[in-house]
């Protein structure tokens, strides 16, 4: 017998119909890439929407089609979200911080038709646009008088192809399970890899990342994030937001700790996201200016491993909640986010402390499990650690174009898992807590040492500002650790203080067995510590063969 209730497609563009309806005048307020300041509401970004739909149909845009953007987090990025997908064909968010060799990759993997960008990525496509060989135009996400005078071939103007339509678009009907948003994974492994999400799973992600446990997101809340709309869809947010009627806060370009905090105070900003490089150029900042938060309650940081200093100068200097969160391009992307269950109220700070270092539980959509090389669950004990699998209707079957082959594990009992490639530790709670990447663990004397664990104990040394933990081949270990580290402006440690610092920390063998330190330390394209560049710096480096 079937149930008796309406039968309604999960269709992305349910989400920005109901935020006109029921929060027609919740803000979006944009910092835009000439600085300016745009505002307006969700009621005129889904008439514009529906105008930009009307633009694709125009264009020719077929369901399926891929249009790709350059772009930062803006209101016109918002409504290609949302005009792409909700007339049916598929938004691809490229990274502008990949190489241009990369972009190229993935541009003509996907067979994006339309480019929309923003103007500070002209030039690139100047360089770019003779080696993107489906694409039939190029849209500026600007007004006519803003035109670049690029050499840019087929160039559109945004607000020229707006001001063509009406606002009368009807949002089309269609199968929940339509492809909606493509994000390539970074690729620090050979090349980048498609994950194509679709409505169905885009729009039960953005239920679950709504939730109190999950990114905890109200109409009450003022959402800035940081972590940009070309990052796995900015964790989610601009789906989440609309569904709940949050006011949106988007920064643009201006990512440095004074841009973001003057908007945090302008605004009113009472929850933020994004990886822990950002922050810690923020936290800087309003050190060295003694600033205050007034408004800002909660950040989600998530994207690496966030340092236990990192969190404790959030909660205990500033009074800001730190929402530890986990996730991945192939999980769209939150798999687990860190809060307290009743049980915990009474626990001591301490302990709650600890809690709140690991990655968090899995929130309703994911179920995850550990299991060791032969492929047998491990227990949850929070001391067995093995290889992190998950599965979920969010979480990823097959890359796009079966890239790659087929990247899921089958249990005995035929259930499938996709391997993250993550190694962690789950505790009775169900608390996850990621140890390393299992490119990044440390093997010595057969043993695992865990380099998150080393290099969140650094960077809690009032002189360390970044730290990155790296195994070293060595004749007699295999590998052993050292610390490659950044210090703090016009701060001292030496190589010797910042070892005693350990004592006591860790187990005696895995103790570091160097420490050198640099100007700066490379990053990936989603600003995470670059390993496989720091490896490759550090291939002739030789340990003392003790
Ligand atoms: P990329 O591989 O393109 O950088 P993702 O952004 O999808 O792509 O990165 C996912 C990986 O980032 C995870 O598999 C994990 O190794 C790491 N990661 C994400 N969040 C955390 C976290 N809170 N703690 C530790 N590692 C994390």
């Amino acid at each position: 017998m079937q149930g008796l209730m309406m039968d309604m497609p999960l269709l992305i563009s349910g989400l920005l119909q109901h935020a006109d309806r029921h929060h027609a005048d919740a803000e979006i307020v944009s910092k835009t890439v000439d600085g300016s300041v745009h505002r307006y509401t969700y009621r005129d970004a889904h008439a514009r929407a529906r105008k930009l739909a009307g633009a694709l149909q125009r264009l020719g845009v077929q369901p399926g089609e891929r249009i790709a953007t350059l772009a930062w987090n803006s209101y016109r990025h918002f409504e290609i979200y949302y005009a792409v997908a909700g007339s049916g064909a598929v938004i691809h968010t490229i990274n502008p911080r990949l190489f241009p060799d990369q972009i190229t990759y993935i541009a003509n993997h996907a067979e994006d038709q339309y480019v929309f960008f923003d103007l500070s990525f002209a030039p690139l496509l100047e360089k770019l646009a003779p080696l993107l060989k489906t694409v039939k135009g190029y849209v500026a996400m600007c007004a006519p008088e803003a035109m670049p005078k690029a050499n840019i071939p087929s160039l559109l103007c945004y607000e020229a192809l707006l001001e063509k339509e009406k606002a009368d678009f009807q949002w089309p009907t269609f199968d929940e399970r339509t492809a909606a948003c493509l994000c390539y994974t970074s690729g620090t492994t050979g090349n980048p890899k498609g994950a194509l999400y679709g409505h169905r799973s885009t729009m039960l992600h953005a239920f679950g990342a709504a939730l109190p446990d999950g990114l905890n997101v109200s109409a009450r809340d003022v959402v800035l994030p940081v972590v940009p709309m070309f990052h796995v869809n900015a964790w989610g947010l601009p789906y989440s937001c609309a569904l709940v009627g949050a006011k949106m806060v988007f920064p643009g370009p201006h990512l440095d700790g004074r841009s973001v905090y003057q908007l945090f105070e302008s605004e009113g900003v009472t929850m933020s996201a994004g990886v822990p490089t950002v922050w810690l150029a923020l936290l800087n900042h309003m050190k060295e200016n003694r600033l205050r938060f007034s408004t800002l309650k909660r950040t989600v940081i998530g994207g690496s491993a966030c340092p236990p200093a990192m969190i404790k100068s959030f909660q205990d200097d500033y009074g800001v909640q730190v929402l530890h969160a986990w996730g991945m391009t192939e999980m769209s992307p939150l798999g687990t986010v860190g809060s307290f269950k009743a049980k915990h109220a009474k626990a001591s700070k301490d302990a709650r402390d600890a809690l709140q270092y690991k990655q968090g539980r899995a929130i309703y959509g994911v179920d995850m499990r550990i299991v060791g090389e032969d492929g047998t669950e491990l227990p949850w004990d929070g001391k067995a650690f093995g290889d992190l699998q998950v599965r979920g209707p969010w979480v990823i079957d097959s890359y796009f174009k079966g890239e790659g082959g087929n990247p899921l594990k089958t249990d005995e009992h035929g259930t499938k898992w996709f391997p993250t490639g993550d190694v962690a530790t789950i505790d009775p709670d169900g608390i996850m807590q990621i140890t390393d990447r299992s490119k990044d663990v440390i093997k010595s004397g057969g043993e695992w040492i865990s380099s998150i664990d080393l290099e969140c104990i650094a960077m809690a040394h009032p002189a360390i500002a970044e730290a990155a933990v790296i195994g070293i081949k060595h004749p007699k270990w295999d590998e052993r650790p050292i610390v490659v580290a950044v210090k703090k402006p016009g701060q001292e440690v030496s190589k010797d203080e910042l070892l005693k610092f350990y004592e006591g920390k860790i187990a005696k063998w895995w103790m570091p067995d160097d420490v050198v330190f640099v100007a700066e330390l490379p990053h990936t394209a989603t600003g995470k510590l670059s390993k496989l560049t720091l490896r490759q710096q550090f291939k002739d480096y030789r340990l003392d063969p003790r």
